[in-house]
C-alpha cells in the first residue's frame, strides 16, 4: 500500500493482494521518525486515529526497579514517533494508495488474488488461478514468506527459527486503570516502557488516544511452556504466558494475566539475500530484508522502501526500469541490512549468528550503540538524500 501511495502520481498502479478484506490482525506497531516523516510527505495523518507521540522512553528491572527514563526528544512536530493500531497505518495507507483525490490515479486494488509466480525479465506475475498480469515494474512486498523471492534471487532464502517468539495482546487501559495497583504503573501514559531481565522482555505502550495498551513479550523458545508457530494468528495461552514471567514482580504477572486473549508469534531471523532485483522485479519490504523486532523497524524500513520507489521511479522509460531498480538496490541495501542485522544485536542472547555477508561483517565490527543507532534510523529524509550525503552507506557501482 505504502508503494502505490507512493508510485501512484508516477505511473497506473494495480496492487494484487491475496487476503480478500484488507484487515490488519490485531496489535500495534510503533512508526519512527523515519517513517512518519514519509507518510506526512505523502500526504497521510496518524495523529487522526490518536496515535500518542511517544514522550518518555522507558525501562524497569524484572523486580520492578527504575532503570533509565529519557525524554523521546519528538515534541518538535517534525520528528514524530508514533504510537500506532495497526488497522490505523494499513487504513491510512490504503487511503493514500486508492483515494480518487491523490496524485495521479488512485491505485487499483485487486483482492483475494494470490500471486505465485513471478517471471521478472518478461514482467509478469502468475496468479494461482492461473491469470497473468503484466508491467513494467512488478514490486514483491509480500512479506516474510514471499512468493516471488526465489525468481529474484534464485533460491527461496527462507527464514529460520530465531529462538525466540514472543506473545502479543492488546488490553483496555480501562481495565488497567481500573486496579490501583497496576494504575500506579503508568503504563497508560504516552510512554515506550520496556521490562527486562532473567533473559525476557516486557515491551508495552499505548496507542489509540492511550484507550488500548499494546504489549508484545519476548522469551526464548525454550523458556515457553506451549509450542509457538510462525503464524500472526496462532493463538497463545495467557496462563502459560504469565507462568513464564514467574520471575518477573507479582505486578506484572498480574498486569499480564489481565490480557483475555493472547496471540503467540514464533520470531523467524532471515539472512541478508545478495540482491533484491532482477529484470523488472523488485523486493522491498519483509521480503527483502525481514528483520527481528527488537529495534522496532520492520514497518518503517519497509516504508523507506515506498519512498526510495517514488522518488527514483518518476519520469522513467520502460527500458531503464532494470537500471533504476538496481539504483534502489543499491541504495536501499546497506540502511536496511545494517538495520537488519542491528536488530539482531538488540535481541535477547546470542541472537547474532555470524553470517558471512560483507555488510554484516562490518557491522559487527562497527556496531553501534542504542544512541548511535537512534541517530541512524532517524535521520533519513528519503533516498535521494542518502545516495548524495551518506555514499559510504550506498553499494557502489
Ligand atoms: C512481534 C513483532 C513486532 C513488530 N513491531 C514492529 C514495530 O513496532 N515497528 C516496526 O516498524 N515494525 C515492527 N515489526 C515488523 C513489521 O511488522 C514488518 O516488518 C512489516 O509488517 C513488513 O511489512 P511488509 O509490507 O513488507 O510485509 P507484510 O506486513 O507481511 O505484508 C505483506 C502483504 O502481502 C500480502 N501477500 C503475501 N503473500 C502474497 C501473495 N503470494 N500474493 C499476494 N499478496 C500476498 C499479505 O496478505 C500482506 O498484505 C514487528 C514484527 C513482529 C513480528
Amino acid at each position: 500500500m505504502a508503494c502505490g501511495a507512493a508510485l501512484r502520481a508516477h505511473a497506473k498502479v494495480t496492487i494484487l493482494e491475496s487476503v480478500k478484506v484488507v484487515r490488519e490482525i490485531g496489535a500495534a506497531v510503533h512508526l519512527a521518525p523515519n517513517a512518519t516523516r514519509i507518510i506526512k510527505a505523502l500526504g497521510g495523518d496518524l495523529l487522526k486515529y490518536g496515535a500518542p507521540n511517544v514522550k518518555m522512553f522507558k525501562t524497569f528491572q524484572p523486580d520492578g526497579t527504575p532503570l533509565i527514563a529519557v525524554p523521546s526528544g519528538t515534541d518538535d512536530g517534525e520528528n514524530q514517533w508514533l504510537l500506532n493500531h495497526r488497522v490505523d497505518v494499513l487504513e491510512e495507507l490504503k487511503e493514500l494508495a486508492t483515494r480518487e483525490n491523490g496524485p495521479g490515479r488512485p491505485c487499483e486494488l485487486v483482492l483475494n488474488t494470490r500471486v505465485v509466480g513471478c517471471d521478472p525479465e518478461a514482467g509478469t506475475v502468475t496468479t494461482s488461478t492461473g491469470e497473468v498480469y503484466t508491467a513494467d515494474i512488478i514490486i514483491a512486498s509480500d512479506g516474510i514468506k514471499s512468493a516471488v523471492r526465489s525468481s529474484i534471487v534464485g533460491d527461496s532464502l527462507n527464514s529460520v527459527p530465531s529462538g525466540h517468539s514472543a506473545y502479543r495482546m492488546l488490553i483496555p487501559a480501562s481495565k488497567i486503570n481500573s486496579d490501583p495497583e497496576l494504575a500506579a504503573l503508568k503504563i497508560t501514559d504516552p510512554n515506550l516502557t520496556i521490562i527486562y531481565g532473567n533473559g525476557r522482555r516486557i515491551i508495552c505502550y499505548p496507542c489509540r488516544n492511550q484507550t488500548i495498551l499494546n504489549f508484545v513479550c519476548i522469551l526464548p523458545d525454550s523458556e515457553l511452556n506451549e509450542i509457538s508457530e510462525e503464524k500472526w494468528t496462532a493463538k497463545g495461552d495467557v496462563a502459560s504466558l504469565v507462568k513464564s514471567y514467574s520471575s518477573f514482580a507479582p505486578v506484572y504477572q498480574k498486569l499480564l494475566g489481565t490480557a483475555d486473549e493472547v496471540g503467540l508469534w514464533q520470531l523467524r531471523d532471515q539472512e541478508p539475500l545478495h540482491k533484491w532485483t532482477k529484470g523488472r522485479a523488485i523486493l522491498l519490504g519483509d521480503a527483502a530484508h525481514a528483520m527481528l523486532p527488537h529495534q522496532g523497524q520492520g514497518a518503517s524500513q519497509a516504508i523507506e522502501d515506498a519512498e526510495a520507489i517514488g522518488a527514483l521511479l518518476q519520469n522513467v522509460s520502460p527500458a531503464d526500469v532494470p537500471a533504476t531498480l538496481e539504483e534502489i538496490f543499491r541504495i536501499r541495501y546497506k540502511r536496511a541490512t545494517m538495520t537488519q542485522q542491528q536488530s539482531r544485536l538488540a535481541g535477547l542472547g546470542s541472537a547474532s549468528r555470524g553470517t558471512g555477508d560483507e555488510v554484516v561483517k562490518q557491522m559487527e565490527a562497527h556496531a553501534m550503540n542504542q544512541f548511535e543507532f537512534k541517530h541512524f534510523t532517524w535521520q533519513y529524509r528519503g533516498a535521494k538524500d542518502w545516495k548524495e550525503n551518506h555514499p559510504e552507506h550506498v553499494l557502489q557501482v
